[in-house]
């Protein structure tokens, strides 16, 4: 039910707002260096994407 902003207590706004980003969307450990990456992507730390070097960018 639509409430007015002020009429919604911080308490309540807090408490449903636990449910925002409790996780890290589509994050997983860098099977090459063990860093924290986004999936399907290529690993911001080393470069790897499934198993090969395929950033120039020596790290
Ligand atoms: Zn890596």
């Amino acid at each position: 039910m639509a409430v007015p902003a002020r009429r919604t207590s911080k308490a309540k706004k807090n408490r449903r707002r636990t449910h925002f980003k409790l996780e890290v969307p589509g994050m997983n450990a860098c099977p090459n260096c063990g860093e924290l990456k986004k999936s399907h992507h290529v690993c911001a730390s080393c470069g790897f994407y499934d198993g090969k070097e395929v950033s120039s960018k020596e790290a």
